[in-house]
């Protein structure tokens, strides 16, 4: 496995806790799970310390996700040519597209398909079934 790799996360990132988990995630504020080895395992562990350099806390509106998404990986690049760790742009842009086309699936009404938009309490609100409720 990679264990020399993530003991020099260790090192260079005390202040974070590393877990060995069933998929790489970010846990605010401070613990980072690994998922099981693959072959972008160095990548993907970069990316959930960026969430965690960066400060990435809970989100109420998902667009705000999709942003933090892509800073994590500008960060992870950045740790990547530090590392001298190999960058896989398709990797990136897939992860990426995962979060798009959950991001659009989300937003779509259920009942007339139409684009939603979220409140900063995180409700999605249809702009043509809502106006209609309020009009009826
Ligand atoms: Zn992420
Ligand atoms: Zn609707």
């Amino acid at each position: 496995m990679n264990k020399k790799f993530i003991q020099v996360l260790k090192k260079d990132y005390p202040e974070f806790c590393f877990k060995l988990g069933k998929k790489f995630a970010f846990r605010p504020p401070k613990t980072i799970i690994l998922g099981p080895d693959e072959p972008y395992y160095e990548l993907l562990s970069l990316h959930e310390l960026s969430h965690a350099i960066l400060k990435h806390r809970d989100y109420n509106l998902d667009v705000e996700r999709l942003k933090m998404e892509n800073a994590a990986w500008d960060k992870a690049k950045e740790l990547a040519n530090h590392y001298r760790i190999k960058i896989d742009e398709d990797l990136i842009q897939d992860q990426l597209d995962t979060y798009r086309n959950w991001l659009h699936q989300k937003s779509r009404c259920p009942s007339c398909g139409l684009t939603r938009f979220q409140t900063p309490d995180g409700e999605y609100h249809c702009p043509r079934c809502e106006a209609f409720i309020k009009l009826s």
